[in-house]
C-alpha cells in the first residue's frame, strides 16, 4: 500500500470548519487505499499568541519553557482533527513530537531533527490507523520539547517521510503551489511546476516561507519527492525534482522578500587582524545566524561593521553587541528593524552575464537606495528599506520578465 505524508500548514487548520475540510481530503486519500500520515501545525496565530505571552513576562524569555509554551499548539491540532476523523468512522491517532519519538539535539527554537522512530508509527498505520503527527516539535535526548523553528511543521512532515521512506510527502498550504513570487505580493506571479532542490533551497532561505529552509535540506539530502499544493482546492502544486537543462534556460527564475531581517552597525572598531572574530564568536555562541557582513574602513585605522541578524534575535544580538563594543572600545553601536531583504534567484544566473547591473539599475530607476549588497553563484541579494520591499518585488519580477517564464 502506498505511503502518503501529508502535511497542513496554520491557515489550513485554522477553524474546526477547516479542520472538517482536511479531515475530508485526508479521509479521500486513505479510501483511495492508501497508508495516511498527516502532519499538522498549530492553528494560524496560535504561535504568535504563545509567544506574545511568553514576551510580555520578559523580552528574551526562557528558551527551554519557551518550547514547552509554543508546542502546544501542534498538540491542540492533532487532537482536534483526530477527533473529527474519529467521528466520520475512521481510525485516527494523535502523536506528539515526544510520543514517535522525533528525536532533535537541543537548540531550542531552533532544533535539528536527529532521528525518527517508527515502529509505533508503522504499527498504527498497518491496522488501518491514520496517524496523526503535531508538526514543529520533538524531544532531545534529555527528554526536553524542542521545537524546530518558525515554519518547522514542513521539516517534521519531511523528516518523516524520510523516516518512515514514505513514496510522496505533500505539503498543502494556502497558495497552490511555489510561484515566482509570492502571489500576495503581485498578481503577476505564476506557478512553477517544477523546481531543482537547489533553487528551492536558495528561495527558501532568502524569504518565500511557502517551504522553511530545513525542510528543503532535508528533502534534499534523503531525496523525499515532495509536492506544493493548495488545500482550498485540487489543482496541480509544485513538484520539487532534481536540477534539469530547461531550467538553466534563464537567468532569473524566482525574486523573493525577507522583511524578518534586522541590522546592526558597530562603528569606529580597531582595523586589525581578531577583531572580526571578536564580534562573531560570542554572536554564534548564543546560537545567533549573521547573515550578510559589510566592512568599511577608514583612513584613521578604523572600521565599521555592519550585518544583518534575524529580527526576532535583534534585542539578543544588541545585548551581547553591547559587552563587544565595550570590550573593543567601538563609538557607536545602533540596530535597525527597517530593512527588507530583496533578492533575485536562478540556477542560470551562473552562465549569464549582467544580471546583477540590470537589478541595480532596476532599483534605482524606481529611487530605492540599496543599504547593502551580497551575491552568490545563483543569487542576489540587497537590504533596502522596509517600506519599498513590495515595489522592489514587483519591479524585478517586471524587470525579469517572470510573467512569462515557465510555469
Ligand atoms: P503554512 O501555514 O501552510 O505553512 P505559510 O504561511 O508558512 O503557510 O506559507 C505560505 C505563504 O508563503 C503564502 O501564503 C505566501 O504568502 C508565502 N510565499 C512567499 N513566497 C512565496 C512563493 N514564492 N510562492 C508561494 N508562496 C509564497
Ligand atoms: N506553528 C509553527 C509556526 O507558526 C510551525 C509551523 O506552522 O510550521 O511557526
Ligand atoms: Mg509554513
Amino acid at each position: 500500500m502506498p505511503l502518503i505524508v501529508q502535511k497542513y500548514g496554520g491557515t489550513s487548520v485554522g477553524d474546526l470548519e477547516r479542520i472538517a475540510n482536511v479531515a475530508r481530503k485526508v479521509a479521500a486519500r486513505k479510501d483511495e487505499g492508501n497508508e495516511i500520515v498527516v502532519v499538522v501545525s498549530a492553528m494560524a496565530g496560535e504561535t504568535d499568541r504563545l509567544l506574545d505571552l511568553a514576551k510580555k513576562i520578559h523580552p528574551v524569555p526562557n528558551e527551554r519553557e519557551v518550547d514547552v509554551l509554543v508546542s502546544t499548539g501542534e498538540q491542540v491540532t492533532v487532537a482536534l482533527l483526530a477527533i473529527t476523523l474519529e467521528s466520520m468512522g475512521y481510525k485516527a491517532k494523535s502523536y506528539c513530537g515526544w510520543q514517535i519519538p522525533l528525536q532533535t539535539d537541543s537548540s531550542f527554537g531552533a532544533a535539528r531533527v536527529t532521528d525518527v522512530k517508527k515502529e509505533a508509527v508503522l504499527a498504527d498505520l498497518r491496522n488501518g490507523t491514520i496517524v496523526i503527527v503535531a508538526g514543529f516539535q520533538g524531544i532531545d535526548a534529555d527528554g526536553n520539547i524542542t521545537t524546530l523553528g518558525r515554519g518547522g511543521s514542513d521539516t517534521s512532515a519531511v523528516a518523516v517521510a524520510a523516516g518512515l521512506k514514505a513514496d510522496r510527502c505533500e505539503i498543502f498550504t494556502d497558495v497552490d503551489g511555489v510561484y515566482t513570487t509570492d502571489p500576495n505580493i503581485t498578481s503577476k506571479a505564476r506557478k512553477i511546476k517544477a523546481i531543482a532542490y537547489e533553487e528551492m533551497l536558495e528561495m527558501a532561505s532568502l524569504g518565500a516561507k511557502v517551504l522553511y529552509i530545513r525542510a528543503v535540506e532535508f528533502a534534499m539530502r534523503h531525496r523525499v519527492p515532495v509536492v506544493v499544493r493548495s488545500s482550498f482546492n485540487d489543482n496541480d502544486g509544485t513538484l520539487l525534482t532534481e536540477e534539469n537543462p530547461e531550467m538553466e534556460k534563464e537567468s532569473v527564475s524566482a525574486v523573493t522578500c525577507n522583511m524578518k531581517e534586522a541590522k546592526i552597525t558597530l562603528s569606529g572598531v580597531a582595523d586589525q587582524p581578531g577583531v572580526a572574530s571578536q564580534i562573531f564568536a560570542p554572536l554564534a555562541a548564543a546560537n545567533i545566524v549573521v547573515d550578510m557582513i559589510i566592512q568599511n574602513s577608514s583612513a584613521d585605522g578604523k572600521a565599521d561593521l555592519t550585518f544583518t541578524v534575524p529580527e526576532a534575535d535583534l534585542t539578543k544580538a544588541l545585548e551581547i553587541c553591547r559587552d563587544i563594543k565595550n570590550r573593543l572600545g567601538a563609538s557607536d553601536l545602533v540596530g535597525c528593524n527597517d530593512i527588507a531583504k530583496v533578492s533575485i534567484i536562478g540556477l542560470g544566473m551562473r552562465s549569464h552575464a549582467g544580471v546583477a547591473s540590470t537589478m541595480f539599475t532596476a532599483l534605482a530607476d524606481e529611487g530605492i537606495n540599496i543599504q547593502m549588497i551580497s551575491t552568490s553563484e545563483i543569487k542576489i541579494s540587497c537590504v533596502i528599506q522596509k517600506k519599498y520591499a513590495e515595489l522592489a518585488v514587483r519591479t524585478l519580477h517586471d524587470t525579469f520578465g517572470l510573467e512569462k517564464s515557465r510555469s
